[in-house]
């Protein structure tokens, strides 16, 4: 029998991202499939608590194997912050990217060190075992916006070995070397092992 697996998101991009490398091997439920309409605690301090907090809650309120994702950006000179308050770095409810990047590069203003990192974790709950999948793209964050794709830091931020920022690279480019891309593919080695 197919496997069958809840993600604990309902963000159709994410949904379609992991659809697609997992083929037909993996039934992938969202939220809104299971129906789950509740908003999922993320109070943890780390991006493995935060995924583990949102696997565990969908395990223990429907008892199926499940698994959810938690991303940062990580600035060396700003000792990993914003990390796991990446979305909200600016303060308020959050999702505000303009007032996030604007913060961001005042905190960096003046400085030489400029590397940076964004980190997916994947938390992943399979007959009640927690495994853990993480995914890394180390770059570096520019002095101004440059791009119009993508979304939250996207416009500051360069690859390594690229000249472009994940903005102007466009989302085909992006999905293949992403954080969650990565993260997603080592689930996914997992999983059709
Ligand atoms: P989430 O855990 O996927 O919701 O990501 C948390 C926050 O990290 C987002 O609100 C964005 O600010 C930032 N972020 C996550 N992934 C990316 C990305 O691929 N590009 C730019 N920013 C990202």
């Amino acid at each position: 029998m197919k496997k069958r697996l809840v993600f604990a998101t309902n963000n159709g991009h994410k949904l379609e991202e992991i659809r697609a490398i997992l083929g037909n091997t993996v039934e992938i439920l969202s939220l809104k499939d299971i129906g789950c309409h509740e908003d999922i605690p993320e109070t943890a301090e780390t991006l493995e608590g935060n995924a583990a907090q949102k696997a565990e809650f969908i395990y223990k309120r429907y008892g199926l194997d499940c698994f959810a994702d938690d991303t940062g950006l990580e600035v060396e000179a700003l000792g990993g912050a914003p990390g796991v308050y990446s979305a909200r770095y600016a303060g308020g409810e959050g999702h505000d990217s303009e007032a996030n990047m604007r913060k961001l590069l005042a905190e960096l203003a003046g400085k030489d060190d400029r590397k940076a990192q964004f980190r997916t974790v994947i938390c992943l709950i399979e007959a009640g075992e927690k495994h853990l999948f993480e995914g890394v793209v180390k770059g570096k964050i520019i002095e101004e916006k440059r791009g119009g794709s993508g979304f939250g830091y996207d416009p500051v931020f360069v690859p390594e070995g690229y000249a472009e920022t994940f903005a102007e690279m466009g989302n085909e480019e992006k999905n293949k070397i992403s954080h969650r891309a990565r993260a997603v593919q080592a689930l996914c080695a997992y999983l059709n092992r």
